[in-house]
């Protein structure tokens, strides 16, 4: 955390370092191929729908000027304050953040969707739109389940009142008496809020989640849709294990608290690599291609004929494994 001067994570960065932790990390150090990546038409194309599809449900979209940080924040808050009512009235919401401390660390995401079902469960939902018009690999799908888990986490924990002002306002070091800038208090006017400063505003939005109707999430879902056609690929259903989340979640922060060193892919997925643009320069790969280049020629020597491939599939002279690494 010290090291790339962070105070809180992001769960989309959680989401990442399932993926690779090797891969998340070069991300800070090399920010400039990140940014590349971050610029591919998959990304910014999957960014325009779910833009498109968040101001579906926001038709009265309005201006107002941020000037600090604190009003960029208060816009959220506002967002917040207008979305918990709408979700309570049984209408659909997208795009709501959720914040809050898991495992001793601070957390922010965003919820794409949220809404009632049919059968009055509360919903929450994830869309991935994808290039490809089919399901995602399972190493994909771990990290949108890991998502959707550490969302209603955080979600559960507002509507049971158990975020403080204390954990927003330390986390991001926002001031509480900070006056809300004179565009954003008309705006609050408008919408009949009364709050001067940040703390007002965020002191309201914590009793108004408490004291809603809301309660915990029930259902946990995924919404993979094709990018150019448009067209729904398919949905899964996420079965919420919380014991098991929270391990997890606590194997990826002991590498943000410096208890351990981050780890690369495994050969076993070692075909991330192949689409990974760190791949020319990654040690962790180097390393790995050849340690198993020794395992080969060691078992070549032990084992000479151990070009028959044995009954499994699998070949003890680790050629596979290094054609992998490749
Ligand atoms: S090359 Fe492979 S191990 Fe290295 S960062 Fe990329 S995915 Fe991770």
């Amino acid at each position: 955390m010290e090291r790339f001067l962070k105070r809180h994570l992001s769960i989309t960065q959680l989401c990442e370092q399932s993926w690779c932790e090797i891969k998340m990390a070069y991300g800070f150090i090399k920010p400039k191929v990140r940014m590349l990546e971050m610029q591919n038409t998959e990304v910014t194309t999957g960014a325009s729908i779910h833009l498109a599809r968040e101001l579906e449900v926001k038709p009265n979209v309005v201006t107002v000027a941020a000037v600090t940080r604190e009003d960029r924040e208060a816009l959220k808050l506002i967002n917040m304050l207008q979305m918990v009512p709408a979700l309570e009235a049984g209408q659909l919401v997208r795009e709501f953040p959720v914040f809050g401390v898991l495992e001793g660390m601070f957390f922010m995401g965003v919820v794409d969707e949220l809404y009632r079902s049919d059968s009055g469960e509360l919903v929450l939902s994830e869309l991935k739109t994808r290039s490809h018009n089919s399901l995602p690999h399972p190493a994909q799908a771990k990290g949108h389940a890991l998502q959707v888990g550490m969302y209603k986490l955080l979600f559960d924990s507002m509507v049971k009142g158990s975020v403080k002002r204390d954990h927003l306002l330390h986390n991001l070091q926002l001031d509480p008496n900070r006056v809300l800038g004179s565009d954003l208090q008309t705006h609050t006017q408008s919408l009949g809020l009364q709050a001067v400063t940040f703390r007002e505003l965020l002191d309201h939005l914590l009793v108004v989640l408490t004291c809603s109707n809301l309660n915990a999430i029930d259902k946990l879902r995924l919404e993979y849709s094709h990018q150019s056609s448009g067209k729904l690929i398919g949905t899964r259903e996420v079965a919420f294990e919380e014991a098991q989340l929270r391990t997890n979640i606590r194997g990826y922060l002991a590498y943000w608290r410096g208890e351990r060193v981050p780890q690369g892919v495994e050969v076993e997925e070692a075909w991330k690599c192949r689409m990974c643009p760190y791949e020319e320069t990654c040690d962790w790969r180097r390393d790995r291609s050849q340690r198993l280049m020794m395992v080969n020629k060691r078992a070549k020597l032990e084992c000479p004929k151990s070009d028959d491939p044995k009954p499994n599939g699998s070949n003890l002279n680790g050629s596979k494994l290094e054609v992998e690494y490749r």
